[in-house]
């Protein structure tokens, strides 16, 4: 549904002389082609950098460095009815990158704003500003020498308060961004500053400690939403454990998704577990085994307009000794618990799957001695020790040609494994209909599970992609799931789904908007939230 607003390039003109003035020339992009943060072809135009369409293309950036200069370029949209798409990074690439809802948006980047305000190594956590990422955060610990293990997504070069706010996830104890957040600063829409829970408080000093504050708790107010620019967060973090191990579990039948997953949410429950396992299919580890005999069975189905077929992944995997599903996680604890926590596992799995099989990576630690993960462990499949890389960019050109892109349906769904098993029997089928592969990115938490069909696309099937995701969000609707995070395409969709007594949580969101963002300056649509009167 394209929607009705619109800016005339005379209004757009003003608005960029008046914040030229206030940051520079260098600083604002009157158009969309440069200025942004470098992306995976070395581009830096703004946009989603997964799409050819021209659809969400920005109208141009302004590129602010301090929470001032924030509150006057929202205050100079409100005078000049401009409207803006705020990005911390704008790393959210699957999710429609730096792209705007509403072509025409004004790109408000927030990378320059780029201070670490605090680490607390004594408690574990960190008060950062938007363009700090989580590469940054990592070296500073590093270079201090700080004995903390900092969670970061499978990429590192996106924002900690962007993939925060967007409910992103990492995969340390603490690898649940929007729940370790703690404290936050926000411009409302109408420059105002606000601080939330202790914040709230003038030098109170438990901002970054204590989640609740006094009163109402606003921070959620701020997540996936369009009614302020977050400034500052406060974000815990793990401290280094004594004893660690990765752990992967290979289960053998396709089936055995579901006591695979009903096992780990049920260690997780119990405090055995204490990052989100994240479950890979045959396909997954097939394309990222880095095996050649492997890579060239399925190279030739590796192209636009195919997928590789099961009975071949099947043939690979017997030929392997690999499992049809993989989980991979990690034990974090002290010298005495770590034997304890890995027999415990072992044994919950033994009794749930036959032939299930497992593989450690193991340091087994000294008593009171911090592990290093960048001195001991260095390198690892999935950062569960929080040592950030790029290098999983590498599955967007896995399709043959270079510049492809990925989209991540990502339905919430409860954690027994049977509810899941259902959804991923019709998802893979609609995948491999549509001729695209079904990358599983599972990730299981105590209460539900985020399952993610990580669909990798070269830009010539854009179309059929978006029918797969039309089919698969409908079969999830009519399975009572909806997703975590979605593209921003689909954000209108995803909120036409919230239609619990009426739409009661539409209207008071609405409400909301109204009255914080009377102008409806910000991110319009975001989340399939709207100004009065802006949409269709
Ligand atoms: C190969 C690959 C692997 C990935 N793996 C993961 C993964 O493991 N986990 C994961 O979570 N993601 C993953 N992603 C998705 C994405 O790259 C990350 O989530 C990334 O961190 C998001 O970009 P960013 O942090 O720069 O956020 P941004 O793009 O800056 O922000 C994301 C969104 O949050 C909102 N927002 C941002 N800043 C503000 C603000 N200051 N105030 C108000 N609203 C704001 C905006 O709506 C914005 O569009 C992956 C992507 C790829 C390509």
């Amino acid at each position: 549904m394209p929607p009705s607003i619109s800016v005339e390039s005379t209004t757009l003109k003003a608005f960029f002389d008046e914040v030229a003035l206030l940051l520079g020339e260098d600083n604002i992009s009157r158009d969309h082609s440069h200025g942004a943060l470098t992306g995976v072809l070395g581009q830096t135009t703004y946009g989603d950098a997964f799409s050819k369409a021209d659809t969400n293309l920005p109208a141009g950036a302004v590129r602010p460095k301090t929470v001032q200069e924030v509150q006057e370029i929202v205050k100079l949209a409100n005078k000049h009815q401009v409207y803006l798409w705020t990005v911390s990074r704008g790393k959210n690439l699957g999710y429609g990158g730096t792209g705007p809802v509403v072509k025409g948006t004004v790109v408000l980047d927030l990378h320059r704003m780029a201070q670490i305000v605090e680490i607390n190594e004594e408690y574990g956590y960190a008060i950062v500003e938007p363009g700090v990422s989580f590469f940054d955060l990592y070296e500073e610990i590093q270079s201090r020498g700080l004995k903390l293990w900092p969670s970061v997504p499978a990429i590192g070069w996106g924002s900690v308060v962007g993939n925060t706010l967007d409910r992103g996830f990492g995969y340390t104890p603490n690898g649940e961004h929007s729940q370790s957040q703690c404290g936050m600063e926000v411009v409302l829409p109408d420059g105002t500053l606000l601080r939330t829970g202790s914040g709230a408080m003038t030098d109170n000093t438990t901002w970054a400690l204590y989640k609740g504050g006094f009163g109402p708790n606003l921070d959620g107010l701020f997540f996936q939403s369009n009614l302020g620019v977050v400034t500052k967060i406060g974000i815990h973090i793990t401290p280094a454990p004594e004893a660690y191990a990765t752990v992967e579990v290979d289960v053998p039948l396709e089936s055995d998704l579901v006591p695979l997953v009903g096992t780990l949410s049920d260690l997780m429950r119990r405090s055995i577990i204490l990052n989100s396992p994240s479950i890979a299919n045959i396909f997954r580890i097939a394309l990222t085994s880095e095996k050649p005999e492997v890579l060239c069975k399925i190279g030739p189905y590796m192209r636009a307009d195919s997928c590789v077929p099961y009975d071949l992944l099947e043939k690979i995997r017997v030929e392997q000794k690999w499992g049809f599903w993989r989980a991979y996680f990690s034990l974090y604890g002290s010298v005495e618990m770590l034997p304890a926590l890995k027999a415990t596992v072992e044994r919950a799995f033994k009794q749930a799957v036959p032939g299930v099989q497992f593989s450690y990576r193991e340091w087994a630690g000294s008593p009171g001695v911090a592990i290093s993960a960048a001195e001991d462990i260095k390198t690892e499949v999935v950062p569960h020790s929080g040592i950030p890389t790029v290098e999983p960019l590498g599955i967007v050109d896995s399709r043959g040609e270079r510049g492809g892109g990925h989209i991540c349906f990502s339905p919430v769904i409860p954690p027994s494994g049977r509810e899941l098993y259902d959804w991923y029997l019709t998802a893979k089928k609609r995948t491999a209909d549509a001729k695209f592969d079904f990358f599983a990115d599972f990730h299981v938490y105590p209460r539900y599970v985020i399952a993610i069909d990580l669909v990798i696309y070269t830009m010539s099937e854009e179309e059929r992609l978006y029918e797969l995701y039309r089919q698969l969000m409908h079969d999830a609707g009519e399975q009572g799931f909806m997703e975590y995070r979605t593209h921003i395409n689909w954000m209108e969709d995803v909120a036409s789904k919230l239609d619990y007594n009426n739409f009661a949580f539409g209207k008071f969101v609405q409400i909301l908007k109204d009255t914080f963002d009377p102008n409806g300056i910000l991110s319009p649509g975001k989340s399939g939230i709207w100004g009065t009167g802006q949409r269709l």
